[in-house]
């Protein structure tokens, strides 16, 4: 056997342990009864010490010297160089983490989740406060291990999103504000009721279920190679490209809900779905760091994708205008009286509002930014977990106009920091820029790929990024796929103007 078959060998073996996991939290998160807690967290961390001991030992040194040598001289930019470089730099970092802290955190974590989403509950942020603290105090551990040169926000965000620092999103967060937080003013200015409410009828799910399905199969989406099931929080998760998942969540008023939550979780599954199957099992399917294994290459990179395809297309006008007629088909007395411009003003209503979940296409990334900023407070030591609720409603206010009433509405309102998830948020925001810039790129490089999205012909688009996004698994990183896409880095042009057309339109701004 030469050494890069030991190699291959060596990483395909941590593929299957991680995406055994994965399968675990797949049915933990849609199938599993509440019994069945206890014994599968024991499941997962038994699974979870086997990955961490076959990847982080001393074998996979000897088998990375073996290999190294073994590729030396060969083409810098090949997959397979790739494979190998990416695998030692990660080995690296890992090794870097203390086993006892990661011990420490898994501990904690579920012990943490469970305080915050009682705090939650109760509007009780004193009683989550000394588990944010120890939370933040693990990742600032963390961070002091991996190593960072600027602040310790890198060494965390590099997890998520390996091509952004802390100072190049606070470049990217201060263009972003002035060119949204204008449009923004303009459109509360200029905000008329909708002629008739549609969210005001009942729409049963099997019906929602069947017209969401439909049109992510003509996205593109293998129903041969994926499913969709029902979750409270909407997730995609790929066990290879051979069987991708996804989820959404039902409310018989708020079509939207769904449908959009299936869109955009397709916008995931394709990515998965278009890895090139040569890829399956290999180090450019893993992320080593997370322990879980993906072909997406990072958040953002992931986030542009179920962005593109649930905004850009799925809230686009020319979506509705080929689809409204299947939409009635389904719902004949719902869309009595309806027509497609009615439902794009409909899918497409611009209001500041205090859930992050639940905002649109413009105030997201508002909500977006008052995190990362909190974060790197937090991390850098300027800002203490005591003051957190004064600090998030000042910024609330000052982003959004709004003042949360209570700090279930306001700081308690994601799950994230309670499992230690510092560093995943900017991902949003850096998908949603990426987003447009890759379908900007597309169109310029796709002959007719405007009349195609028209007539509701995905094929072209869904093509393009196959072949220049989603095959290369995770070969390339983010900031390598933006160069070789668009022949630049993260740029927030494309997608302020792509906002900025929009909604000039939607609500007849002054241009
Ligand atoms: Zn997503």
């Amino acid at each position: 056997m030469t050494a890069y078959e030991n190699f291959q060998n060596h990483i395909a073996k941590l593929n299957d342990i991680l995406n055994a996991i994965s399968i675990l939290k797949w049915d933990a998160r849609t199938q599993m009864p509440p019994g069945g807690a206890q014994t599968r967290g024991n499941q997962l961390a038994t699974l979870s010490r086997i990955a961490h001991e076959h990847f982080a030992g001393d074998e996979t040194a000897r088998i990375l010297d073996a290999v190294e040598a073994e590729i030396t001289g060969e083409d810098a930019d090949s997959y397979r160089v790739r494979a190998v470089r990416q695998t030692r730099q990660y080995y690296e970092i890992v090794r870097r983490i203390p086993a006892d802290l990661l011990a420490k955190k898994a501990t904690l974590v579920p012990v943490s989740e469970h305080v915050w989403s009682q705090a939650k509950k109760h509007n009780d942020f004193a009683s989550f406060a000394p588990y944010l603290q120890q939370m933040l105090d693990l990742a600032r551990e963390q961070a002091d291990a991996v190593g960072y040169q600027e602040h310790p926000f890198d060494a965390l965000v590099f997890e998520y999103e390996p091509s952004v620092t802390a100072s190049s999103l606070e470049a990217l967060f201060e263009q972003l504000k002035a060119g949204l937080l204008p449009l923004l003013r303009a459109i509360v200015n200029h905000n008329r009721p909708l002629e008739k409410d549609l969210w005001q009828y009942d729409y049963p799910e099997d019906k929602q279920k069947a017209f969401g399905l439909e049109i992510a199969q003509k996205f593109g989406y293998d129903l041969e190679r994926g499913r969709l099931d029902i979750a409270p929080h909407p997730f995609e998760v790929s066990f290879t490209r051979q069987d991708v998942r996804i989820t959404t969540r039902y409310n018989r008023n708020y079509l939207p809900m769904a449908l959009y939550g299936t869109l955009h979780e397709t916008g995931h599954g394709l990515y998965e779905q278009g890895v090139d199957s040569a890829l399956t099992r290999t180090a450019l399917t893993i992320d080593f760091l997370g322990q879980y294994a993906v072909g997406g290459t990072s958040y953002g990179a992931h986030e542009s994708q179920s962005r593109l395809w649930e905004n850009q297309i799925g809230r686009s006008r020319a979506f509705w205008e080929n689809h409204f007629d299947r939409l009635r088909e389904f719902f004949p007395e719902q869309m009595a009286g309806a027509s497609p411009d009615l439902l794009y003003r409909s899918v497409n209503r611009v209001r500041p509002s205090l859930i992050r979940v639940e905002a649109d296409e413009v105030t997201y990334n508002l909500h977006i930014m008052l995190r990362v900023e909190i974060e790197m407070g937090l991390l850098e030591g300027s800002l203490k977990v005591q003051d957190l609720p004064e600090v998030w409603n000042a910024k609330v206010n000052e982003y959004l106009g709004l003042t949360p009433p209570n700090d279930s509405q306001g700081v308690l309102q994601d799950v994230h920091w309670s499992g230690g998830g510092f560093g995943s948020f900017p991902g949003y925001t850096v998908g949603n820029v990426m987003s447009a810039q890759f379908l900007e790129s597309a169109g310029q490089q796709v002959s007719g790929l405007e009349d195609a999205l028209q007539n509701g012909d995905y094929q072209p688009l869904l093509n393009w990024l196959t072949s220049n996004i989603y095959r290369h698994g995770r070969a390339y990183s983010a900031g390598e796929l933006l160069e070789r896409c668009t022949g630049r880095g993260l740029t927030v042009e494309p997608y302020l103007k792509y906002l900025r057309a929009k909604f000039t339109d939607l609500y007849q701004l002054p241009a």
